[in-house]
């Protein structure tokens, strides 16, 4: 009689790096957090809110992926923080096993086309298709996968819902598949490699993104000044630097209640995702420049 296999057969476990990339506002974050199961990669209707980068684990029996997100590829604003977030697209895509290139379905421009010519002709990636939920006709994705598949040897196509999670089992498995074997890196209910210092500056931008009309948050950054845990408690003082004068008020905003929606909408989402009680303190300081200072950047966690 032989005994059957080990079920936890190491040789057969898969591991790697998987960076996420597309232009601006594809999904990208979206599409982490919804493999991941939680919000480690913040969020928002405009354009560019992805600074970092940020990654995520996941999970599965004989798997573990660490999905990077990254900045969408800028090709116009020549600051230098956009000079740095586009190295650190750069510098992701050359540290991973392999890529799933996002774009929305229906669309593909020349700013997509930037991004496809990043991922170097010899890394296994997969496409993945987002935002089919808005396609009525599901008719007309044939022409267009057939069209994308021509541009490159893509390992699969695969159409997906971010926000909906349409189609993510069929992601997760056609990106295990160019994985090469070996041993978990993390520990299983790991989410992130990120620290909770920087996951809560950006759960602060995050809200300023979304609280905030067009023109503010761009000009925006958020300073973690303290971050302290004593026992289940986080007390976190953070600052946040506005390019003018004229953006502090709009970010205190009337009797300071502007500043206090983003405080307490973030503090529920630390909490969430932290699990635990957490402890705000913001305040609003004006430092123009900053997206051109070097030393600031830095302190900010804009590095390559
Ligand atoms: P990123 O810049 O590529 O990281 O994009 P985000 O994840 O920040 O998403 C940009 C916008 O697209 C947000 O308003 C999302 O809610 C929206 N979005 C993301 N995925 C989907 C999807 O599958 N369907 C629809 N309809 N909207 C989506
Ligand atoms: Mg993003």
């Amino acid at each position: 009689m032989s005994l059957p296999a080990a079920p936890d057969d190491t040789s057969q476990h898969r591991a790697g790096y998987v960076a996420i990339i597309g232009r601006p506002n594809v999904g990208k974050s979206t599409l982490l957090n919804r493999l991941v199961g939680e919000k480690v990669s913040i969020v928002s209707p405009k354009a560019q809110t992805t600074r970092l980068r940020i990654t995520g684990i996941v999970t599965r029996p004989g798997t573990q992926i660490v999905f990077v997100d990254t900045p969408g590829y800028q090709t116009a604003h020549r600051s230098t923080l956009n000079r740095l977030m586009n190295r650190s697209v750069s510098a992701a895509i050359e540290e991973v096993d392999a890529a799933i290139c996002v774009v929305e379905a229906l669309r593909f421009d020349e700013r997509d086309q930037a991004v496809m010519n990043l991922i170097a002709p010899g890394l296994p990636a997969v496409l993945a298709l987002n935002k089919i939920d808005r396609v009525d006709d599901k008719k007309r994705l044939l022409p267009f996968i057939e069209r994308l598949a021509a541009l490159r040897d893509f390992a699969a196509v695969v159409p997906v819902s971010a926000s909906k999670g349409t189609q993510l089992e069929a992601l997760l498995d056609a990106t295990t598949s160019l994985l090469p074997p070996g041993p978990a890196p993390f520990d299983g209910d790991e989410l992130t490699t990120v620290s909770e210092r920087v996951l809560a500056a950006e759960l602060l931008r995050e809200k300023l993104f979304r609280l905030l009309g067009e023109e503010v948050p761009y000009g925006t950054a958020v300073e973690i000044e303290r971050f302290e845990t004593r026992g289940g408690l986080r007390r976190i003082c953070a600052a946040i630097l506005v390019a003018k004068n004229s953006q502090k008020g709009m970010v205190i905003g009337k009797g300071g209640e502007k500043l206090k929606t983003v405080g307490t909408q973030a503090r529920h989402d630390m909490e969430r995702l932290f699990g635990g009680k957490v402890h705000i303190e913001l305040w609003v300081k004006v430092r123009s420049g900053w997206a051109d200072d070097p030393s600031a950047l830095k302190r900010l966690g804009y590095t390559e």
